[in-house]
């Protein structure tokens, strides 16, 4: 067979992008799975953009994924958008299909999927979400797609709630509902699902929980957290005090790396790898 010394190339953009663990996570998959793939972090500047994506176009990368700053700023320089990533209006990975380039956020499906792993459906399911961000239009978005019946928004920004809530109402068959962010507040008696989608608790704020009532949490209830670093937040630990089942935000990340390997690729991701390397590097 003739040799080939070309790596395939991934990876991401973003600034800050130091702490993002992708990149061990997705060449851990490779490795295992004997795929000459190489994922390259790099540190992008939100004006820096254009000439960074122009230069993945030039050197053939497969795909690139986008984290903070860039996952909207990203989408006037693509050939098309998937389905969902055109309704949440963010893009956090980019697939290189013959030339043309498509992003997708695979965000919201690896939380629904992260969901799915520990046995909790979302058909028919009443869910409250803290948080109006990106992160929140992801999941909220394919929450409702996946057969959410209701789906209450709580955000301490009233405008970016209800932007929200109208996205999901617009685009899916949902009910959705803003509710202020009082202190200490209630979280709504027929919450089946309740997600903390905002960056309280992550790393240096490990300290800190979402203010809300924790006493109106129930046993019936599942708790799940965007934040994956620490792996067990603050959030999640006061929700198992109160009896509810607990899922981390590093099954979510896991799951978004393992649907973006397969858009790479081409081929089902060893999830079991992926968990492992993350876990190894937060532990
Ligand atoms: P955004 O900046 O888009 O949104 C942040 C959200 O948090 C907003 O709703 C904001 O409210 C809210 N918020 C921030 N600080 C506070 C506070 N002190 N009190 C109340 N609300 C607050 O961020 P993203 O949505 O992109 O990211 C959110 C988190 O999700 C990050 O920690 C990120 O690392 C994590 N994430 C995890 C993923 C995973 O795979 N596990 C994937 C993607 C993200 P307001 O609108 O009022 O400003």
């Amino acid at each position: 067979m003739e040799k080939n010394y070309r790596s395939e190339l991934v990876g991401c953009f973003g600034d800050p992008v130091d702490g993002n663990p992708t990149g061990v996570m997705e060449e851990a998959a490779f490795t295992a799975c004997g795929l000459n793939y190489r994922y390259i972090t790099a540190k992008v500047c939100a004006g820096d953009l254009p000439a960074a994506f122009a230069g993945i176009k030039a050197m053939n990368f497969c795909g690139i994924n986008l984290t903070m700053p860039h996952k909207i700023d990203i989408i006037p320089l693509l050939d098309g958008l998937s389905a969902s990533a055109a309704i949440i209006g963010a893009v956090n990975t980019v697939v290189n299909r013959g030339g043309k380039w498509i992003g997708e956020n695979s965000d919201g499906k690896g939380f629904v999927e992260s969901l799915r792993q520990q046995g909790c459906t979302l058909q028919g399911k009443y869910i409250t979400i803290l948080g109006a961000g990106g992160a929140a239009r992801a999941i909220g978005i394919e929450c409702a797609l996946a057969g959410a019946a209701s789906i209450t928004i709580i955000n301490r920004s009233e405008t970016r709630g209800q932007e929200l809530v109208e996205l999901i109402r617009k685009n899916t068959s949902a009910q959705a509902r803003y509710a202020p962010w009082t202190p200490a507040v209630r979280i709504p008696e027929e919450t089946q699902i309740l997600v903390n989608a905002t960056c309280i608790g992550f790393d240096q704020d490990r300290a800190q929980a979402p203010d809300i009532d924790y006493a109106a949490i129930t046993t019936g209830m599942y708790v799940s957290d965007v934040v994956f670093n620490p792996v067990d937040p603050l959030f999640l630990q006061k929700a198992r005090a109160q009896g509810a089942k607990t899922i981390s935000g590093l099954g979510m990340l896991a799951q978004q790396g393992a649907i973006n390997f397969t858009l790479w690729t081409g081929k089902p991701a060893p999830l079991d790898v992926m968990v492992q390397m993350l876990e190894k590097n937060f532990s």
